[in-house]
């Protein structure tokens, strides 16, 4: 398709962008159509990735899931808290080529967090030691030996069903899904990749290896159901980043 010249889709023209205009990058990937009066289209902002609650999934289930036992490569330690010593516990692990737009990769990021004194042990912030998370690679596929003390697991594996949404944001998201499938409230899950919507302030993390700001992979609920629910202050949101080029990969949650 030539630049300059308009085809119809989705109830509006578009057309395809001069190699100049294509370098319009919005954070969520570079933009390639623009609307014919040229006003720089949302198009890819709309697609909201939300998270659906699936059923409980076997405890060593693959891909995105909330709880379970993580998949973790091998030689992996269970990670313990900075602060209490104490053995973590794991929340999720998300598929990181489902949450960005054109990943192949075959990492998942994998977070947990200390819930062995909540609140003494600075969990909700992404550099106290409170929490980990980890990007692992292809050779994420052992179940590694879960410590036999301290809160280590979620009470339920829930496997997660990823909805795309046509909405400005996930807080709209959100409201289209109920409206749409007349769905429970609690079984929006989380969204995958696109903007956060932060409870609080913008807390985007910076990347200890090159000091840029991480690239946002998810954002969880607490869960779909109070009593197998991660603590994130009560209805509070956890929100996984991650460094490519690095490696590294962050978590904090707000509540
Ligand atoms: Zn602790
Ligand atoms: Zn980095």
């Amino acid at each position: 398709m030539p630049a300059g010249e308009p085809w119809a889709g989705r109830g509006r023209t578009w057309r395809a962008l001069s190699a100049a205009e294509q370098c319009v990058d919005l954070g969520v990937g570079t933009i390639f159509r623009a609307h014919t009066d040229f006003v720089i289209d949302r198009y890819a902002a709309r697609v909201v990735k939300i998270m659906i609650y699936a059923g409980t999934a076997a405890p060593d289930a693959p891909g995105t899931r909330t709880g379970g036992i993580p998949l973790t490569p091998p030689g992996f330690e269970w990670p313990r808290c900075r602060r209490c010593a104490g053995a973590m516990q794991f929340l999720a692990q998300v598929s990181v080529a489902e949450a960005e737009a054109g990943s192949d990769s075959p990492g998942l990021l994998s977070v947990f967090m200390c819930q062995n004194d909540p609140g003494m042990c600075g969990d909700w912030d992404p550099t106290s030691g409170g929490n980990r998370a980890f990007v692992f690679g292809a050779d994420a596929a052992q179940t590694p030996t879960v410590p036999g003390e301290g809160v280590t697991l979620l009470g339920e594996s829930c496997a997660v069903r990823v909805e795309e949404v046509d909405a400005e944001d996930y807080v709209e998201a959100q409201e289209l899904w109920l409206q749409e499938t007349g769905g429970r409230e609690l079984d929006v899950v989380g969204q995958l990749g696109g903007r956060p919507m932060w409870v609080q302030s913008d807390e985007t993390p910076t990347c200890g290896g090159c000091a840029r700001p991480m690239t946002f992979v998810v954002q969880l609920q607490e869960g779909h159901d109070t009593q197998n629910a991660a603590n994130f202050g009560g209805g509070g949101c956890g929100y996984g980043f991650r460094c490519g080029p690095c490696g590294n990969a962050a978590f904090l949650w707000q509540g």
